[in-house]
């Protein structure tokens, strides 16, 4: 339950007086429905209105702010003429200007006689100090609430900025007094600005500088924001280890049959991993690891090894892939590794036969099965094993936090393993992948070829489709990508539609056309024609883009690459690294382009390293871009900018770690306000489901 102190944060802002249905929808639109969500609305610039010189000394095009008497009304003549009134400083005149304004509101405003403080811009015209439409007009008393530098919020269409100061100043005196979180030398960092504090004066700036992320103020709040998000994730995790799981330690039999059959040795990485991986099995918890490796860096064979662990103890073991292909593929590869050693292993996918699935579905119950491969319809209710004791799930980085524990509670007490290419960076990996243990295979196979990356304009299309045509004689095969436009899935689809007509005309019936709107079964066939050798040039939309093993496909060929994130196109270039052949990725361009977007084209050129991409991908576009949409489940700040903060990510981190030692109920004092701080930051489940049980 929330604490009551937090309640006036988390009452609607209807509850703000003069704000009704219609404007409660824009703010709602805008940044929130409660007033935190105001407070956490920061504004992105200034404007300065402390500008005040009498009207003879003033200065053209700028804002000036001051108390006028007001000295006489002109209605306008006709329609196209503006209302003026003309009111003075004292030491010079100035006409205020209104196109289509009530007379009745101008006249309540500026009744003639009266002194009026006023702010807006100043300009000289026909020898005269002119004021269109001022910005602001109140009693003179109330001079010095105007005449100060206004916080300008962003905003949206119906919403004024009159409006969000008015807003943010209610909302702001609405705080109420928290006890302090934060440890006395974090508190140093932040210049002992408090919580309450940094709110005020992340809405009263008083220079640009107080808008900036690296502002203490900013500073501070960020880091309550991270703190909490740190602590939440803690929790969770030590829940996850409390969870008593299973203890597979296996007789090796399979793993050295398995082990001594591949017709390479590992690398030292995947030994380490694999270590890592036996670990956490052979202890008596449940096990929740993220597994990550650069494409082709061999994660395949390292998760068929640490499921033959549990085969070996008599358990079944799963192995969940994002797609039909790629399913089939895995399928494959394994079942070719497994040959010999009477491992049973099945392919359960969504276009099997219902006689088939029941089969399937038999010898799951039966415990017959030891591998089940296939998409998430694994986690049917239909599907219903024996005695799952471990699963696999492959390249899966559209998964949050609470996704993840649903899909472990379901495997009961089963061993979970992530896998992905993706790479993520660390900040990241922190905060969204915060709740597991981590594991990452950190080279590549030896004697693999780079890969040799060119950015051209797409006018080169002709001479690219002279040298294609040459080298497909001499035996290769290339993929030819057409972007997503994200508009319209259909102008994306008939932009591949006549690439791929275009070039039927050069190479005739080898080139092939693979799509998302195609059904699986013609996927699959026209895969399965690329791979054959059938069809030697593979048109697609980025349906390719995971995990399709063609080893004989060296040439790959990025339309309109600027569109994609980095960590795309890397994951793209990473089809054309299957085999030991060098590849060359062609990553085409089309005006208009930013010097970003070449600059990021260029990243790709210099550098293979996934890692490094996705590092740099970070810093040019933001964090939630670099997994390509932002609807991929990860963490996003409101406040926190990794952009900025990942020092504070780290400091966050280490803070946490000190609290689970020394308050690990958060029951001192300390711990009391930190649970305010969850609760504050709506980590609302954490504190319910692992702090309380
Ligand atoms: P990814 O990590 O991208 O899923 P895969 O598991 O598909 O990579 O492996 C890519 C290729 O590298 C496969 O053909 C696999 O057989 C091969 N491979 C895996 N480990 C090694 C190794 N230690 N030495 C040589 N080749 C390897
Ligand atoms: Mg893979």
């Amino acid at each position: 339950m929330r604490p009551s102190i937090l309640y006036p944060l988390f009452a609607p802002i209807s509850t703000i007086k003069g704000i009704g249905d219609k404007y409660a929808k824009l703010i709602h639109k805008l940044c929130g429905e409660k007033i935190m969500d105001i407070l956490f609305h920061l504004p992105f610039n200034v404007i300065d209105r402390t500008f005040s010189s009498p009207l003879n000394q003033a200065i053209d095009n700028k804002i000036w702010t001051g108390i006028v008497t007001i000295t006489e009304h002109l209605p306008p003549q006709t329609k196209k003429h503006p209302y003026r009134v003309y009111c003075t400083d004292g030491t010079s005149n100035l006409v205020l200007t209104f196109f289509k304004v009530y007379k009745d509101s101008i006249q309540k405003n500026y009744p003639v006689g009266s002194k009026r403080a006023i702010s807006g811009k100043l300009e000289y015209f026909n020898g005269m100090w002119q004021m269109s439409h001022p910005d602001f007009v109140v009693s003179q008393e109330r001079l010095k609430e105007i005449a100060r530098l206004e916080p300008v919020y962003p905003l949206t269409a119906g919403l004024t900025n009159k409006m969000m100061l008015k807003l943010s100043k209610d909302a702001l005196s609405r705080v109420p007094k928290l006890s302090e979180w934060q440890t006395s030398s974090s508190m140093k960092d932040f210049e002992y600005i408090s919580f309450n504090d940094a709110l005020s004066k992340v809405h009263n700036p008083k220079n640009v500088n107080d808008l900036s992320p690296l502002s203490i103020a900013r500073r501070r709040l960020a880091y309550d924001e991270l703190l909490s998000n740190q602590l939440a994730l803690a929790f969770i995790r030590k829940k996850v280890k409390q969870i008593k799981g299973r203890s597979f330690i296996g007789n090796n039999e399979l793993y050295q049959k398995v082990l001594s059959s591949l017709p390479f040795s590992l690398t030292s990485s995947q030994q380490e991993v694999l270590d890592e991986i036996s670990k956490d099995q052979e202890a008596p918890y449940k096990m929740l690891r993220l597994l990550q490796g650069d494409v082709g860096a061999g994660k395949t064979v390292v998760a068929l090894l640490s499921m033959l662990k549990v085969v070996e103890e008599g358990a079944q073991t799963a192995l969940m892939a994002p797609t039909e292909i790629l399913a089939k593929q895995h399928f494959e590869s394994i079942k070719e590794l497994c040959a010999g050693t009477g491992i049973e292993i099945a392919l359960l996918t969504g276009k099997l036969r219902p006689s088939q699935k029941k089969e399937i579905y038999k010898n799951l119950a039966s415990g017959k099965i030891n591998i089940l491969i296939g998409t998430h319809a694994l986690f049917t209710n239909d599907v219903i094993f024996k005695d799952l004791g471990y699963v696999v799930i492959d390249e899966q980085h559209r998964f949050g936090v609470n996704q993840r524990l649903s899909l472990s509670q379901k495997g009961n007490l089963c061993d979970v393993l992530v896998m992905t290419a993706t790479p993520i960076p660390r900040s990241l990996l922190l905060t969204a992948y915060g709740d597991m243990d981590y594991s990452k295979i950190s080279e590549l196979p030896k004697g693999r070829k780079p890969t040799k990356t060119v950015v051209m304009n797409v006018n080169k299309i002709p001479e690219i489709i002279t040298s294609l045509k040459k080298k497909i004689e001499e035996g290769c095969r290339a993929y030819w990508v057409c972007p997503l436009v994200e508009e319209s899935e259909k102008s994306d689809l008939s932009a591949a539609t006549q690439r791929f007509e275009m070039l039927q005309e050069y190479f005739g019936d080898k080139v092939a056309l693979v799509h998302g709107k195609m059904k699986e079964a013609e996927k699959d066939k026209v895969m399965e024609q690329f791979k054959s050798g059938e069809k030697t040039l593979l048109v697609a939309t980025t349906v390719i883009e995971v995990g399709v093993n063609v080893k004989e496909a060296t040439i790959m060929i990025i339309e309109h690459a600027e569109r994609f994130g980095l960590a795309q196109l890397h994951q793209l270039r990473g089809r054309i690294k299957r085999g030991f052949l060098e590849g060359s990725c062609l990553l085409l361009y089309s005006y208009p382009i930013s010097n970003i977007s070449k600059e990021r084209l260029n990243i790709m050129k210099q550098t293979e390293d996934g890692f490094f991409i996705a590092e740099k991908d970070l810093e040019l576009r933001g964090g939630g871009e670099v997994l390509g949409t932002r609807q991929s489940g990860f963490t996003e700040f409101t406040i926190a900018d990794m952009k900025y903060h990942q020092d504070l990510l780290i400091h966050a981190r280490d803070d946490v770690k000190d609290i689970l030692k020394q308050d690990p109920k958060l029951e001192t004092p300390r711990g009391e306000a930190l649970k305010i701080l969850l609760y504050l930051f709506e980590q609302n489940e954490a504190v319910k489901t692992y702090l309380a049980g």
